[in-house]
């Protein structure tokens, strides 16, 4: 994917601005618009573990977004050697997304919160890529593009968080609900989805509250054509919907992705339990509708790549 290729996909709304091919130079094709048409099939993984989790750490239950168990896992990841370094995003000056590597067990919580941001995190590969031990948190569509990369990668064993995803908002989005609403973006503190409310919390302890459907012009096409709510490639899945305030819903995926949880739980670090039938199938509704809702916008999006020349296998 070179940069004019890069640039027709930004117009056309279907690059999530995941950093990949800014790592690799050349990524082609694209594999936010290359999406495996099984994903649209049956878009939920093989799931080995279902469960309801909470961090421990009351520091890290008070910057998480939600129980703190991403940040737990990649704290005791760091802590007991399992990787050497932490890809995780923090946000930078006038809301910049900035991917950023840790190697110290408590600078994992300097990055806590979930930005609803489109956030180039796989630029870092290749800095990431000189240990030999790593852990990646990311979005679906950022697990997508890494389990492409990964085959032509040797030597480095990669831990793989993926979060739940429904969708995203421009940067955009803030720069104008600052205007309207008249405060500093530099301001923001955290951010979230309630009850079909999107919250932003700023340091004076204001909460702004817009309902999500206002908010839909700030979601790319590259969202609406995403089958995936539940990351496919990845170890563990952490989401929230469906879970008790402060706490997260849990897939492992893989079989080192629920040794680690059961470590996590038997090391004391997380409250662990299993996950209700019933907020599994609903998570799993959601997940299927997601699906056949992007179909629809794939289709369209489909005759976008063809009339300008991208290539789809
Ligand atoms: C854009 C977005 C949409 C989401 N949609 C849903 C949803 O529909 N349903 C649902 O159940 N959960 C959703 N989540 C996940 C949810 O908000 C929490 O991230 C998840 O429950 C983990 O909570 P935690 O307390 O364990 O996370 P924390 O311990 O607070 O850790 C959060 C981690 O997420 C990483 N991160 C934050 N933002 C991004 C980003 N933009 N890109 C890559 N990495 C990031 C940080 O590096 C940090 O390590 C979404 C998250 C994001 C960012
Ligand atoms: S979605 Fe990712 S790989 Fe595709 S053009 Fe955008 S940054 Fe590059
Ligand atoms: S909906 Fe898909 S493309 Fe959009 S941010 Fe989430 S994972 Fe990425």
């Amino acid at each position: 994917m070179n940069v004019e290729k890069r640039r027709i996909l930004t117009d056309l709304g279907l690059c999530s601005n995941c950093g990949a091919c800014i790592f690799t130079r050349d990524l082609s094709p694209c594999p936010q618009v290359n999406i495996d048409e099984k994903l649209y099939e049956n878009p939920i993984p093989n799931i080995d573990g279902s469960f309801i989790t909470r961090s421990r750490d009351t520091k890290i239950l008070e910057v998480a977004q939600d129980g703190g168990t991403v940040t737990t896992i990649v704290k005791f990841l760091l802590e007991h050697k399992i990787v050497d370094q932490a890809l995780l995003l923090k946000l930078g000056k006038n809301l910049t997304p900035v991917p950023v590597i840790v190697t110290r067990p408590d600078d994992a919580l300097t990055c806590a919160g979930s930005k609803y941001i489109y956030a180039p995190l796989l630029t870092k590969l290749g800095d990431l890529f000189k240990s030999k031990s790593v852990v990646i948190v990311g979005l679906p569509c950022h697990m997508r593009a890494l389990s492409i990369i990964e085959k032509g990668i040797k030597d480095v064993d990669i831990f793989k968080i993926g979060l739940l995803c429904s969708h995203n908002f421009k940067r955009e989005m803030y720069i104008e609900l600052s205007k309207k609403f008249n405060f500093n973006i530099d301001n923001i503190v955290k951010m979230g989805i309630k009850k079909n409310m999107f919250k932003i919390f700023l340091n004076d302890g204001k909460i702004i509250e817009v309902p999500l459907k206002d908010l839909e012009k700030y979601v790319l096409k590259c969202c609406k054509q995403c089958p995936e709510l539940i990351p496919n490639y990845v170890d563990i899945a952490v989401g929230s919907m469906f879970a008790p305030d402060k706490h997260n819903v849990v897939f492992t995926i893989s079989r080192r992705g629920r040794e680690i949880v059961e470590r996590c739980h038997s090391s004391g670090v997380i409250e662990l339990k299993d996950m209700d039938g019933s907020v599994r199938d609903k998570i799993f509704k959601i997940a299927r509708k997601k699906a056949d809702n992007a179909r629809k916008f794939r289709d369209e999006s489909v005759k976008l790549l063809r009339s300008n020349e991208i290539i789809i296998t």
